[in-house]
């Protein structure tokens, strides 16, 4: 079956203008190639630190950022052959902060019901009856409809993000960060909730996230990003138990483990990300990386295979 979600060589960059004479003073690239394919049923962690481009990748996937470069390819179909309103149907987000994605004008029933009015949906009463079911299915008692958001805890706001997410049955969830604002035993009741919903309505799931952690939680595949780029893909299983490239293995030193015994070596990352409109030479991890030598500041290594379905961006691994 062909993947849900292709990625070919998309490439996202933002024109930087000088500010008095408007011309332009550099590129930012927020994305800078990216690929990679998502099967129906699955989920796709992608993680890296703050800055990395995930978040403008989510963006290009929705279709809410115009892509500089590449395709994205959903269902078969061309991101920009699709109609804008069957799109939105079968692809939605969740947004980190689930403060500020709910309106707190709106009551929480009006908040999940809203997409199911803008397509016009069934019937009034089916809409109300499908608003009940929804709340249900997130674990909330269906008199809490008629309550604002500013009457709800964090991980009860997520859950009605995550019901309005549902209303539409899409194919799609792209979820930004949603557990980064919640509290750690909150974060797993969320992810369990994700999970079950996965399970039940057959959801894709490409959800982001700066924690590894997390990530392992809920991810079939895990794709690493720095600056803009992929650095290491593949099942997170293998990629978790073994990682190849060094800036996996810091990210991974920093998580704790389950066996506190099983603990590795810390790997401190020093300097700060590089900037996106002025990437270092060679393999952009460069600066950073405790295993560099003389051939990592002259070319970019290209994602190469390195065994279990893993593909991995560096120099320790393939021949120029
Ligand atoms: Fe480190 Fe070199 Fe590998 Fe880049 S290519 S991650 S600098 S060892």
């Amino acid at each position: 079956m062909p993947p849900l979600l292709e990625l070919i060589n998309v490439a996202k960059h933002f024109k930087v203008k000088n500010g008095m004479l408007g011309l332009q003073a550099g590129t930012v690239r927020a994305v800078d190639g990216v690929s990679l394919t998502v099967n129906r049923g699955e989920t796709l962690g992608l993680v890296g630190e703050s800055g990395c481009g995930k978040s403008t990748l989510a963006k290009c996937i929705m279709g809410l950022e115009r892509i500089t470069a590449g395709e994205v390819v959903f269902g078969g179909k061309a991101l920009n052959a699709w109609d804008e309103k069957k799109l939105r149907r079968r692809m939605q987000m969740v947004f980190q902060d689930p403060y500020s994605s709910l309106n707190p004008r709106q009551k929480i029933g009006s908040i999940i019901r809203e997409s199911l009015d803008i397509h016009a949906i069934g019937t009034k009463k089916e809409r109300r009856e499908k608003v009940i079911e929804l709340l249900r299915l997130v674990g909330l008692r269906k008199e809490f409809g008629e309550r604002y958001p500013h009457e709800f805890s964090g991980g009860q706001r997520q859950r009605v993000a995550v019901a309005r997410t549902l209303a539409l049955d899409p194919d799609l969830i792209v979820c930004d960060e949603p557990v980064s604002a919640l509290d750690v035993s909150v974060q797993a009741q969320v992810l369990g909730l994700l999970k079950d919903l996965q399970k039940r309505f057959d959801l894709t799931y490409v959800f982001i996230s700066h924690d590894l952690s997390v990530v392992s939680h809920i991810s079939d595949n895990v794709a690493v990003m720095y600056l803009g780029r992929i650095m290491e893909i593949g099942p997170s299983q293998t990629l978790f138990a073994a990682p190849k490239h060094p800036y996996t293995k810091a990210l991974l030193s920093a998580v704790l483990p389950p066996d506190p015994a099983r603990q590795p070596e810390r790997i401190a990352l020093t300097g700060d990300l590089p900037s996106p409109m002025n990437p270092p030479s060679g393999c952009p991890f460069h600066p950073r990386c405790p295993e560099a030598f003389d051939k990592c500041r002259r070319g970019r290594p290209q994602l190469m295979e390195v065994g279990g379905g893993v593909k991995t961006a560096c120099w320790l691994y393939g021949a120029e």
